[in-house]
């Protein structure tokens, strides 16, 4: 299934250039009060919900995707984890360009750990991207999105993959500079995750996705997810070392070469393969 939240808080099932309105769906979620529940209440209810939602999506009206505003299709994640230098040729690039991509002394993700991105900067392909800092230079990183499914501490690589609900285009903006990557690349809109969720019933391997992005029609990166130095069930494990992992919690894996300047105007046109294609736009904030 892909699945899309659209519009005011709507819930769309996706197939082809159109979507069924599947917001009915919605009333069957848990009723919460403060303190809420952690993890998204979406993605930790996403199981019990499949039946539904495809019955539901039989008779529900259709749109056309063309017509919609498209939104994160995880609306409240726990946590975005971003995972830095985890392509080979992303760490070539890093390195050639001294001090630029990167103040640090370019290593290994084992010598970086993760870092965090607010989730104050989560935003969908229709709301865009708006730049902040014009005087700095403000870099696309596309990168395969890992949506977690069921909440998990401490577990392997070999049982990563039973816990994650999908998968999704997932946008690291970032700004260069000397400061810490949880500043740099958490400004407002600076995360980018869609177009919708396709839950992981759909990719069995996802250590094996072509993704791409080009602006103003010109590629810019263009790679293969087997080119991962911790590919995602090792990302899995590494995190869930450090963090209790919750449903709705986004992991960006990581940037293939290619990285590189965006100004207000451009557009961004970004794809994975069994995932599908987003574009956004990019304003000044
Ligand atoms: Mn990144």
């Amino acid at each position: 299934m892909k699945i899309c939240r659209f519009d005011n808080d709507r819930l769309g099932l996706v197939s082809g250039d159109e979507l069924r309105d599947v917001s009915a769906v919605l009333a069957a979620l848990p009723a919460v009060r403060w303190p809420l529940p952690p993890g998204d209440l979406l993605i930790s209810n996403l199981d019990k919900l499949t039946a539904k939602l495809e019955a539901l999506a039989e008779t529900a009206p259709a749109k056309r995707l063309c017509n919609v505003t498209l939104r994160s299709p995880v609306a409240n994640p726990g946590k975005i984890i971003g995972a830095p230098i985890n392509y080979t040729s992303h760490i070539a690039e890093s390195k050639a360009q001294d001090g630029i991509i990167s103040p640090r002394k370019i290593s290994h993700i084992s010598d970086w750990g993760l870092f965090l991105k607010a989730t104050s900067s989560l935003v969908g392909a229709g709301d865009g991207v708006a730049l902040r800092f014009l005087d700095a230079r403000n870099d696309h990183e596309v990168e395969l999105a890992v949506i977690i499914g069921r909440q998990c501490t401490g577990i392997s690589s070999a049982e990563a993959l039973d816990h994650v609900a999908g998968y999704a285009i997932g946008l690291d903006m970032t700004t260069r500079g000397t400061e810490l990557q949880s500043f740099r690349k958490s400004a407002d809109s600076y995360a980018v995750l869609g177009p919708w969720l396709v839950t992981a019933d759909e990719i069995s391997d996802p250590d094996n996705l072509d993704l791409r992005i080009s602006v103003n029609g010109e590629l810019r990166q263009n790679s293969n997810t087997r080119e991962l130095v911790y590919g995602v069930r090792k990302l899995i494990e590494y995190a869930s070392e450090r963090y209790t992992l919750l449903p709705g919690d986004i992991i960006m894996t990581g940037t293939p070469d290619g990285v590189g300047p965006v100004e207000p105007g451009d557009i961004m046109i970004a794809e994975i393969e069994k995932i599908g294609t987003i574009e956004v736009a990019v304003r000044a904030a």
